[in-house]
């Protein structure tokens, strides 16, 4: 129970990495806020979370709208007391040849990629600001926020924005007692990976062969750094971008 007593708000929690998360937390005794716009779904997460002892609330937000995620963060406030630790996980991909990529698509990306992490890490801060117990903001990024990869500008220029606004707002709000770190993960099979695979679309054995643990990562493999920056187990923790990669973008040979 390593997150005992704790409360955390986790965006793009329907499915995926997100979903993974809250389930983990409130196994580590978090009480969860999940949200995403898909209510039925966020309520079904809710209701089994419940079902297993734990606290939950599902809230729908649109993160490309500050006012949304300010009034999630409100109710978080108002339901619980308090909010420790904010999760900004919802995210879209975009792979697209740049010399034709729609500015609407351009923006879509960027405003839930980009923009829907400051705007969490702001209305996150407002509240933590107002704490004596400050709180912890967790970015997931992407290692396509750290090295390149054809055809993702509008993700990668957004996931590297978020890796600097995860060290900038370090920087900024750690003598006021938030930390601010980003996991940046690989390749890793969710649902959604998964069907994609299934669907011949995605060159696995090229991806394995180019990963130096050689394979692709699962969720599981997210979890445990998940719930260790959110804990005070890495209290002196602060504006770190953690590949969960296999080793993929430390590697640099043929
Ligand atoms: P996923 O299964 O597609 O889930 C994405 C989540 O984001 C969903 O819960 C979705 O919920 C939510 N979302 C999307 N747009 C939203 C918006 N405007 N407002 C609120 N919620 C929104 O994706 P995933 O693979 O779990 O990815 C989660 C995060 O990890 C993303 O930031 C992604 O870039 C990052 N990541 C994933 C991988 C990977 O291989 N899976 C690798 C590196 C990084 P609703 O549709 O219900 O709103």
């Amino acid at each position: 129970m390593k997150l005992k007593d704790k409360v955390a708000i986790v965006t793009g929690a329907s499915k995926g990495i997100g979903k993974s998360i809250a389930i983990r937390y409130a196994e580590e005794g978090a009480t969860v806020v999940l949200a995403s716009r898909s209510e039925d779904l966020l309520a079904s997460i809710a209701s089994r979370i419940q079902d297993s002892g734990g606290r939950a609330l599902a809230l729908t937000v649109d993160v490309r709208r500050p006012e949304s995620l300010e009034a999630v963060v409100r109710k978080t406030a108002s339901e619980f007391g308090r909010l420790d630790i904010m999760i900004n996980n919802a995210g879209i991909s975009m792979v697209h040849p740049s010399e034709d990529l729609k500015p609407e698509d351009w923006q879509r990306a960027l405003e839930t990629d980009l923009f829907g992490v400051f705007y969490g890490c702001q209305s996150a801060a407002r509240q933590m600001l107002s704490q004596a117990s400050g709180g912890c903001i967790i970015n997931i990024s992407s290692m396509y926020g750290i090295i390149a990869a054809p055809m993702r500008a509008a993700y990668c220029a957004s996931k590297a924005g978020a890796n600097m606004l995860t060290k900038l707002l370090a920087c900024e709000w750690a003598a006021k007692n938030i930390r601010v770190n980003a996991i940046a993960p690989g390749y890793i099979r969710t649902e959604l990976v998964q069907g994609i695979i299934d669907k011949g679309m995605l060159p696995v054995g090229a991806i394995q062969k180019r990963t130096p643990q050689g394979r692709i990562g699962e969720v599981d493999d997210l979890l445990g750094i998940a719930v260790l920056l959110a804990s005070d187990e890495s209290s002196f923790m602060t504006g770190a971008v953690i590949p969960v990669d296999g080793g993929w973008s430390a590697y640099g040979y043929l």
